[in-house]
């Protein structure tokens, strides 16, 4: 296949962004050597009023690494980390990685289920999680190869308000009054710190073949696999979003990290971008639009990576005029499409940039963006970053001419190893050294990128190809409509008929002839949804993307069931 070094993308790039980066091939937690090395003192972290320094922060991380040295995790052993944004999520997270030790990252919300086959599938040897998980930890270690369980609890030092973490848990009340048995296998995470060295370990890394992560993903179809990625990988992206935002000062910046860092997202974009750069991570453990919106005007904010719901939440919160949130400068929204008229409404209150961005887990996560200051394009994700190649392939595997609409592959160092024990599924995601992203788009003539939608989200009806994408934008524009998600169902005629689900806004109404009409005016016929359901809410991933498969889920459900 071709090489795209040369293409056209790159001639959008401004003088200050390099086309090729020589990364530094250092473990990731050099990088938090180097911050503490040369900003000991600044803030590293801030939880609640609490603050860590980057000194401070080296410090708990290493002491970590060496108790679980001590407790006889090996370099390749697997860790599992099972917490909500907190500073022992940073210091566990670093910790492991000093040890050479992989971690996997853990959803809170995880039933019992999916949190059994996570530890199994990854055969973890410890797990570090809060006090109130402990009772779910345990019922799920069934078969599993846990060793240690090292808990955290909110009545430590690091004490949390429990109004933001009620929410974080399915069974408040149960899992509030949790009684932990310390012993030999249970272990106290403070406790270890403190007790704890404080030297680096010395453990020998090889950074382009030893992984620091396996990222669990949902993927097309069964169980969640791991993704495996390099201390490289993790450096690599981490290093492209660095120079992608060069107007970042480095030990100035203070990030809001809402973005939970147990999704490949808001690990590298909020949590290894900021340490890599010095800045200061404002840790929230809930996205909670109010909470949100007054540490930004508290801590002047100046970095906010996002998704799209977080900044639609914030826009339709009544108060958010009452707060000054001048102090945003860039603001990176992916996971998700970012509508543009969300874009342009947060840009005028916050006077920051806010632009759109694409990845996948399997590339740590980021491939594309648009450019901060300079041009972008309405609809577009963006270019492919530095050192990233992009291309669309057509249903036979060529290239695909622009504007084309067709499968979107890349390849860059910030590519996957490949999924964890899993070769057949490893070799079906590449070709040719490509990474498959499952997504459908096109390029345009300047190279910037557009999503059309998920290979499997398309629907096909009547003959038709559609890609919901489109219909939801147009839905998105409607006055009356705070979220919709457009999917399709069984149709006896037409194979499938195109079903939207809507959320109003608050106050709003709007009935389904209204919306009929209204579509009628905007889509050729054969792309007009046929039905409608509106409801309070849609289910929501940890970073609030909408979960499409769930709903086609129900739906079967639903139709077999009447
Ligand atoms: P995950 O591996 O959970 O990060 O999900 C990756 C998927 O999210 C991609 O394959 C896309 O389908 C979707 N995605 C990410 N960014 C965007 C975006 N800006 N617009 C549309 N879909 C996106």
């Amino acid at each position: 296949m071709r090489t795209d070094k040369e293409s056209i993308w790159y001639e959008q790039y401004p003088k200050e962004i390099p086309l090729e980066i020589s990364y530094e091939k250092k473990p990731l937690p050099a990088f938090l050597k180097e911050s503490a090395a040369h900003y000991a003192d600044h803030h590293a972290m801030s939880f609640f009023g609490k603050q860590w320094s980057y000194q401070q922060l080296l410090t708990d991380a290493s002491s970590f690494a060496n108790q679980l040295i001590k407790l006889g995790i090996e370099k390749g052993d697997r860790v599992a980390i099972m917490l909500p944004n907190t500073p022992q999520s940073v210091i566990s997270y670093y910790g492991v990685l000093m040890a050479g030790a992989i971690v996997v990252q853990t959803n809170p919300l995880y039933v019992e289920r999916e949190l059994n086959h996570q530890l199994i599938d990854s055969g973890a040897k410890a797990i570090v999680c809060l006090d109130m998980f402990y009772p779910r930890v345990m019922k799920a270690m069934e078969n599993t190869s846990l060793e240690h369980v090292i808990v955290t609890g909110i009545k430590d030092a690091l004490a949390f308000p429990k109004n933001i973490l009620y929410p974080l848990t399915q069974r408040k009340n149960n899992e509030m009054k949790v009684q932990v048995d310390y012993n030999e296998t249970t272990h106290h995470f403070h406790k270890l710190i403190e007790d704890g060295e404080s030297v680096i370990p010395e453990v020998d890394i090889a950074p382009e073949s030893d992984l620091a992560l396996l990222q669990y993903t949902g993927g097309t179809t069964g169980p969640a696999k791991g993704v495996m990625l390099t201390h490289y990988n993790l450096v690599a992206n981490t290093t492209q979003c660095l120079r992608w935002m060069y107007k970042m000062r480095q030990g100035k910046e203070k990030t809001l990290a809402v973005l939970p860092f147990f999704h490949v997202y808001g690990m590298t974009v909020s949590m290894n971008l900021s340490i890599m750069h010095a800045a200061e991570l404002v840790i929230l453990p809930k996205f909670d639009p109010e909470e949100v919106l007054k540490t930004i005007e508290k801590q002047k904010i100046t970095l906010f990576p996002g998704a799209p719901t977080m900044y639609i939440g914030l826009l339709n919160n009544e108060k958010i005029h009452d707060f000054d949130l001048s102090s945003i400068e860039a603001c990176i929204s992916g996971s998700a499409p970012l509508p543009l008229e969300i874009q342009q409404q947060f840009e005028e209150v916050t006077g920051g940039k806010l632009v759109e961005g694409y990845g996948l887990t399997e590339a740590s996560p980021v491939t594309h963006c648009n450019l901060i200051w300079e041009q972008r394009k309405e609809g577009s994700i963006g270019l492919p970053w530095p050192d990233t190649e992009a291309a669309i392939l057509t249903q036979h595997g060529q290239f695909a001419p622009k504007k084309e609409i067709g499968e979107i592959a890349v390849r860059g160092p910030q590519v996957m190893k490949g999924y964890w024990n899993r070769p057949e599924e490893t070799s079906a995601a590449f070709k040719d050294g490509w990474l498959l992203t499952g997504d459908m788009g096109y390029m345009d003539q300047e190279g910037y990128f557009y999503i059309a939608d998920r290979k499997k989200d398309m629907i096909i009806a009547g003959g038709f190809n559609i890609y919901p994408r489109e219909i939801e934008e147009v839905l998105y524009e409607h006055d009356n409509i705070q979220e919709a998600v457009v999917i399709g169902v069984p149709d006896p005629y037409r194979g499938e008929t195109i079903k939207a689900f809507i959320v109003k806004k608050e106050g709003a109404e709007v009935n389904e002839k209204q919306l009929d009409d209204y579509c009628r005016s905007q889509l050729a016929s054969f792309k007009v949804p046929r039905l409608y359901e509106f409801r309070n809410q849609l289910p929501k991933t940890s970073v609030g993307k909408i979960l499409k498969r769930v709903l086609i889920e129900e739906e079967k459900e639903h139709r077999t069931s009447g």
